[in-house]
């Protein structure tokens, strides 16, 4: 497991900081609760997607490439941070939104991460939720090649095995960080939509050996499906690294009881996981992965599922850019705790 074999570019803000949240933990009774800051990865505002972009973007180059294409819900973090790597590389960037929410509200559609792609300089178009949107990203860049440019396509999420490169760099990372401070790390929590973050993450947790069982708390897909994409991914990981059926099925474990109406469609317990995230620790998370991550966790440790005495550490996958788009939904949630 080399990753100095794969071309990258070095543009994340790495190490991101490992910190332990003492007034969550106090808050909560349980484990001692901990945060792996990839909400602090650099380009616009940071996130998960910065690190698999460190690998995609490096591959766009290394084929020449002049012309980046990808696609994701209205409000996606990884089409803002795709938009902020082709700005520094100099690439083209187009962008396609898949309207998943069907909302109408100006700010989410116009506001938070979509905002952000503008003023980097990718163009958005639109599409219909439940399109193909694979398919059209092909048609897109035949289109553009037409017109005499260099296409590379970025899957959704930026989750192929080249993305999830970036999350066994992470678990590296972390790995590192925990043993530098002695730190015995019982519990790796993270979102999981995509599958790109948990698929690395496991893959570089198994490989190294390190004993630290991983749970996703899912933002869309249901349980056996979500589970599926995440090993399927994983193998091919391995695969690409050299280290092919480190990951067994049974190490890939999804939790997708916080989903709730669908992707990108706040639960109550979503909004307060975000405020108490913000409010105990000054933290912020985001409506549609990282506040339905928090959501989990905490309700899980509510539950006993984490014990007193355990370290769980929780990965922040970033998104804060989104908050902008969902104020209605806050202001809704404000209204009704106030009644
Ligand atoms: C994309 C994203 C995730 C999910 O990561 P995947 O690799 O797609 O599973 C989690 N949190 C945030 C903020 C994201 O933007």
């Amino acid at each position: 497991m080399h990753l100095a074999r794969f071309p990258r570019v070095f543009l994340a803000h790495l190490p991101t900081p490992l910190e332990r949240m003492d007034r969550l933990t106090k808050e909560l009774g349980g484990p001692e609760i901990w945060i792996k800051r990839d909400d602090c990865t650099g380009m616009s505002t940071g996130g998960n997607k910065t690190r698999k972009l460190e690998f995609l973007m490096a591959e766009a180059l290394a084929e020449g490439a002049d012309t980046v294409i990808t696609q994701g819900a209205t409000q996606s973090n990884h089409a803002r941070q795709t938009a902020a790597f082709a700005a520094k590389l100099g690439l083209a960037c187009h962008i396609l939104l898949e309207d998943r929410t069907g909302s109408n509200d100006a700010n989410y559609n116009g506001n938070g991460n979509v905002l952000l792609d503008h003023l980097h300089g990718a163009t958005t178009s639109k599409r219909a939720g439940g399109t193909d949107m694979a398919a059209e990203m092909v048609t897109l860049a035949l289109r553009l090649q037409g017109e005499g440019r260099k296409t590379f396509i970025i899957p959704g999420g930026g989750s192929n095995p080249t993305g999830a490169l970036g999350y066994v760099n992470c678990a590296l990372e972390l790995l590192a960080q925990a043993n530098d401070r002695a730190l015995v790390i019982d519990h790796l929590v993270t979102a999981t939509g995509s599958a790109g973050t948990q698929a690395g993450l496991i893959t570089g947790l198994k490989a190294l050996n390190s004993g630290i069982p991983l749970l996703g708390i899912g933002v869309r897909a249901p349980r056996e499906k979500q589970e599926e994409s995440v090993f399927n991914l994983a193998l091919r990981t391995a695969e690409k690294l050299g280290c092919p059926g480190v990951v067994s099925r049974a190490d890939v474990i999804a939790n997708t009881d916080y989903v709730g109406a669908g992707y990108g469609i706040p639960r109550a317990d979503t909004l307060e996981a975000i405020q108490l995230f913000a409010q105990m620790e000054g933290i912020l998370l985001d409506p549609v992965y990282s506040g339905k991550g928090a959501a989990g966790l905490i309700d899980l440790i509510r539950k006993g599922h984490f014990k007193k005495g355990q370290r769980i550490v929780f990965l922040h996958t970033g998104g804060a850019a989104g908050l902008f788009g969902y104020d209605a939904v806050f202001a809704e949630h404000q209204k009704v705790m106030t009644v």
